[in-house]
This record gives structure tokens, C-alpha cells and sequence, in this order.
């Protein structure tokens, strides 16, 4: 008898028959290698052309999804799609998910960080080359039939100082490149250590050192309250004449006006934009200076980047549908369904707390401790840890790492991990979050109320208990009158309205801290003006 293979189309066929195979659908455009991918796995269903309406109602036949940023995957979709067990998203950004919502229900959300890595950090060193030599200037030049050699001599990249902020991902892959062309590489990132600066061949510096001595910069950093204009009109003032920039992140970075100004002005030789505040730019005035070169956010636009994004999401799903390891889950760990029901709310608990910590931090990381206290601490307490370093480490990086990665991410930037287990007396369950930085550290302990009531139960060693909410105004002050009446009146002339205080002292007339949660956003100008009232040692906002 002559055995032959069954065809795969058939095998895929008779699985979906025998109703096993997942149904996938893929909600906007991905490249067509991710839909093979799929394919080979699953039933791919294009609902790229689905409105809303057609999306909500199939959506209960869906065992996942595959996503880029043009859909929105909200409280009301995750509700209708009863059988969904993953969001895919291809690429990086997840603001379209609501993480809360889906981990809530146990749904995987993945993303594909990495694809893009390669594709920016090759866009930026081309930026580089046309900065240096003028290239696309000379192009337009030799096509409107001029011959200009010397209004286009340009410079080397041999020998020069470039200054790579943010040396992450991409940072450190241009930072790699750049290294080829003899350049000497310096770097400001706050959150990175030392030594794995040097490893990459680069010396960290601050920033007033780079803007001082750099020939080149080049911004690899996430948008943040931190990151946006951190080059303004005073960095611009004190750099050298002939200084280049570069931005391949996020429009907003380099303060726009500060840079047509310092381009208009000739303060620096030029600048490369792959990215703008409004994008497209709408009557920009950067655009009509002949020192300005740009590229329409073409960082991760490259055949390569984007067939990646698409082979790996798809093959990430089919994956977490199999219940195979899956490399970056954005919100769930990887712990049994038993496990997850009696840790799920400490998880996202320990999560909490890290990004509450870290939104306070000043220094570089050294250390997270995780420690949990009472009945949880019977059990493996691993996914408790590593919520924690994501927490700590997500308001510090352009996308979440995920709970796959964290420890990774974190060892990669020297930073040391431990979890403890321990008693607690006032509580059934209590989980610590300690982070140690070059400057000090901070301490957050917190507590769950039934399954989903976080509670801060402790910052630096001051009792509070006060709910964790989504924006929140944290202050060190000195405990006397007068102080607080002040805070809240900053809040008061802003609009912002104050849900909830907590206030915890050492002792009458000390030092004191005050937990604030808001009704919304609270602008840069109040935080500012609560810094410099009298009293009032340090004000962060925390968004979790
Ligand atoms: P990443 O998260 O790997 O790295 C970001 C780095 O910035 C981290 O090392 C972090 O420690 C550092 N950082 C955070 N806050 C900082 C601060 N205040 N000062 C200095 N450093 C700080 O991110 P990545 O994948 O390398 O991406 C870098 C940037 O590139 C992001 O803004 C991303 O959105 C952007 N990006 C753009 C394109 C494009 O098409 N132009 C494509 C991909 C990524």
C-alpha cells in the first residue's frame, strides 16, 4: 500500500470541519506573509473592511484577532468576542487595547516590539549620512539641472562625537553602526547602567555634557512628560555651531519652535526629521528651511520590518491559541488557570505598585525587591516578581516589557532582582515594591480589597491607605499649616477637581507626604507650581 501525505489544504480543511481550527481575524491590513502564516495554522478571516457594527457582531466567532493601531479593542468588543483568547497587535504601540479590560478576561495581548528595531536605526544612520553630506539637497539641486559643488560640501562622520539619547533598542543599534564609521558614541539614559553603556562602546554622559561637546544627536527615546522637549531653545543655545540632530522616535521630542528658530538662525548646521508634532505636518515652518531635511515617519517602513511584524504576530498568535510559550505577552503571565485565580489580583497589584514606584524615581536603577507578605507568599510568588520589574520598568520605555521579558530587560540593564516572601500582621495579603537607584530608592507597599480594590497601603515607610486610581498627585512636604490648603488650591485654579486626599506624617511639624487623586488630568503648569510652594519638597504625577 502507498502511503501518501495528506495535502495541508485538506488536513486545514477537515479541522475546520471537525469544528478544532481557530478562526483569526485579521482587522487591518497586515503584509501577506502574516496571512500565510496564519493560514498554515488557522482560519484566517479578513475583516478589514468590518465597520464597527459588522466587527461587533462576528466578533463572538473569533478565538483571536490581529490588530494594528486602526481598531479600537475596548471594554464593549472584548465583551462581545466571548470566545477570544488573543489580541495580536502587529507592532509596538497597544493604546487601542484596553489591557485592563482583556486581562481581566484572561485574553492575551501580544505585540511585535522588535521588528522595527533594524529598520529605525538604519533610517537614522541614512539621515545621518544626508545630514552630513547634504544628499537630498544636492539630489533636488542636479535635478532642477544645477551643478553646485561647493554650496553642498558637507563633512565626515570620522573622528565625530555623536550623542545617542535613549539607548534602548534602536539607540543601541545606531549606536553599533555609528561605532563602524569611527565615530566616538556617547549616550544619555538615565535608566541604564554604567556598565552596559560601556558594553555597547559608549560612555554615558549627562546631558548638558552632550549638548556641549556632541557634533551629532540622535533621539531614541519614548514620548514621556520627561522625554518631550528635552531639547528646547536653551539646549539648542549651547551647542556648537556646527551640531546636526537627529529625531527617528516621536515629533515633540526636540521643541519644534526651538528648532526653527536655531535652523532660521543658523545656531546649529542642521537637523533630520523622521517624525513631527502633528503628523503630517500642516503648514509647518520647518519644512521651508533648506537646513531641514525630513522623511514621512518612514523609520519602520521597510519590506523587512513589516513582513516581520506580520510573521511574527501571526505566528505568536497561533501560539498563545495552542498554549505554547509565546515571547511577548504585553499583560498576562504565564501561570496556570488555578494559580491566576488566587494571584491574578496580586499580579496586577505588584504591577501597580511598580509603575507607582518608578514614577517618583530620580537615578539610574540598581535594584528591584519584590516582597510579598501572608497567604500568597505559599505560593511560587514568580509572577508577582515579574509584574513588579514591568511595573517598574514600563513608564520608562516606549512600550511595555512584557511578562515574558521583564526580567530580561532588566538584567540587560544591570539592574539587580530579588523577591522575598514574609508575614504581614494588618493584612491578609501584602506586596512591597523597593527599588534602589543611584540616588536613593523608594518603597510602595499595597494591598487588594476583594478582587479589584488596590489599595496603597505605604510609600517610604508612611502609612496611607489610599485607592490606586488612574491619576494621582504625590506629594513630600513639611507637615505644617497652610501647606496642603496650598496644594489644593493649585489644583482648584487649574480645574482640576480633587477626589480623594490621603496624608501620612512621621510627626507634628515633620516631614509628610500627601496622596491626591484627581478627576482627570492634571496640567504640567500645577505640578510645577505646587513644586515651588513653600513647604513642599518634591510633587510627581502618577499615572497608572
Ligand atoms: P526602547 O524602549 O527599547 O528604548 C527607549 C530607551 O529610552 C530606553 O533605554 C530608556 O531607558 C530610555 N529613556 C527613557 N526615558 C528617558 C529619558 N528621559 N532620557 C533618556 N533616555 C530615556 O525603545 P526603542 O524600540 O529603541 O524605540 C525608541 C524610539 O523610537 C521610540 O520613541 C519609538 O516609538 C521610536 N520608533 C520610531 C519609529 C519610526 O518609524 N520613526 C520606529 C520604531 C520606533
Amino acid at each position: 500500500m502507498c502511503a501518501r501525505a495528506v495535502p495541508e489544504r485538506i488536513k486545514r480543511r477537515a479541522l475546520h470541519l471537525s469544528g478544532a481550527m481557530f478562526r483569526i481575524a485579521v482587522t487591518d491590513p497586515i503584509d501577506r506573509e502574516g496571512i500565510r502564516a496564519l493560514e498554515e495554522e488557522a482560519e484566517a478571516v479578513d475583516a478589514t473592511t468590518f465597520d464597527r457594527e459588522r466587527l461587533l457582531e462576528e466578533a463572538p466567532g473569533f478565538d483571536a484577532i490581529i490588530v494594528r493601531s486602526g481598531t479600537a479593542v475596548d471594554a464593549e468588543f472584548l465583551e462581545a468576542a466571548d470566545r477570544l483568547k488573543v489580541v495580536g497587535r502587529a507592532g509596538v504601540g497597544v493604546d487601542n487595547i484596553d489591557l485592563d479590560a482583556a486581562t481581566e478576561r484572561g485574553i492575551v495581548v501580544l505585540n511585535s516590539p522588535q521588528s522595527s528595531t533594524i529598520s529605525a536605526a538604519e533610517h537614522t544612520v541614512g539621515l545621518m549620512l544626508s545630514l552630513a553630506r547634504n544628499i537630498p539637497q544636492a539630489y533636488e539641486s542636479v535635478k532642477s539641472g544645477r551643478w553646485e559643488k561647493s554650496k553642498y560640501l558637507g563633512v565626515e562622520l570620522y573622528d565625530k562625537t555623536l550623542g545617542v539619547f535613549g539607548l534602548g533598542r534602536i539607540g543601541a543599534e545606531v549606536a553599533r553602526r555609528a561605532q563602524a564609521f569611527d565615530m566616538n558614541v556617547v549616550a544619555y539614559d538615565p535608566y541604564i547602567s554604567e556598565d552596559r553603556a560601556n558594553q555597547m562602546g559608549t560612555t554615558l554622559r549627562g546631558v548638558d555634557e552632550i549638548v556641549e561637546e556632541a557634533d551629532f544627536m540622535t533621539f531614541h527615546v519614548p514620548l514621556t512628560d520627561e522625554t518631550r522637549g528635552m531639547i528646547g531653545e536653551e539646549e539648542i543655545g549651547r551647542m556648537k555651531e556646527g551640531a546636526r540632530l537627529l529625531n527617528v522616535a516621536r515629533g515633540g521630542i526636540i521643541d519644534e519652535d526651538a528648532l526653527y528658530w536655531a535652523l532660521e538662525e543658523g545656531e546649529i548646521a542642521g537637523a533630520a526629521l523622521d517624525v513631527f508634532e502633528e503628523e503630517p505636518p500642516d503648514d509647518n515652518p520647518l519644512l521651508e528651511l533648506d537646513n531641514l531635511i525630513a522623511t514621512p515617519h518612514l523609520g519602520a517602513s521597510t519590506e523587512e520590518a513589516q513582513r516581520s511584524v506580520a510573521v511574527s504576530t501571526a505566528r505568536q498568535v497561533t501560539r498563545a491559541l495552542k498554549g505554547e510559550p509565546i515571547r511577548s505577552a504585553v499583560n498576562v503571565p504565564v501561570v496556570s488557570k488555578e494559580a491566576m485565580d488566587r494571584l491574578g489580583p496580586y499580579i496586577m497589584l505588584a504591577e501597580k505598585l511598580g509603575r507607582f514606584a518608578s514614577q517618583m524615581l530620580t537615578g539610574s536603577i540598581e535594584e528591584i525587591q519584590v516582597r510579598a507578605a501572608g497567604e500568597i507568599s505559599r505560593e511560587d510568588i514568580e509572577p508577582i516578581r515579574i509584574a513588579g520589574v514591568k511595573g517598574v520598568l514600563t513608564p520608562l520605555l516606549q512600550e511595555p516589557p512584557t511578562f515574558l521579558n521583564a526580567d530580561i530587560v532588566a538584567k540587560n540593564r544591570g539592574v539587580r532582582i530579588s523577591e522575598t516572601k514574609g508575614d504581614t500582621d494588618n493584612f491578609t495579603n501584602l506586596v512591597t515594591i523597593e527599588v534602589t537607584t543611584s540616588e536613593g530608592g523608594k518603597t510602595v507597599s499595597g494591598t487588594v480589597f476583594g478582587k479589584k480594590a488596590f489599595r496603597l497601603i505605604e510609600v517610604d515607610g508612611y502609612r496611607i491607605d489610599a485607592p490606586m486610581e488612574r491619576t494621582m498627585l504625590f506629594t513630600h512636604h513639611v507637615d505644617k499649616p497652610g501647606v496642603i490648603g496650598e496644594v489644593g488650591t493649585s489644583m482648584g485654579d487649574r480645574g482640576v477637581n480633587i477626589a480623594g486626599m490621603q496624608v501620612g506624617r512621621q510627626e507634628a511639624g515633620g516631614k509628610a507626604v500627601m496622596l491626591m487623586e484627581t478627576d482627570g488630568e492634571v496640567p504640567d503648569e500645577a505640578v510645577e507650581e505646587i513644586r515651588a510652594i513653600d513647604g513642599v519638597r518634591d510633587a510627581h504625577l502618577i499615572h497608572l
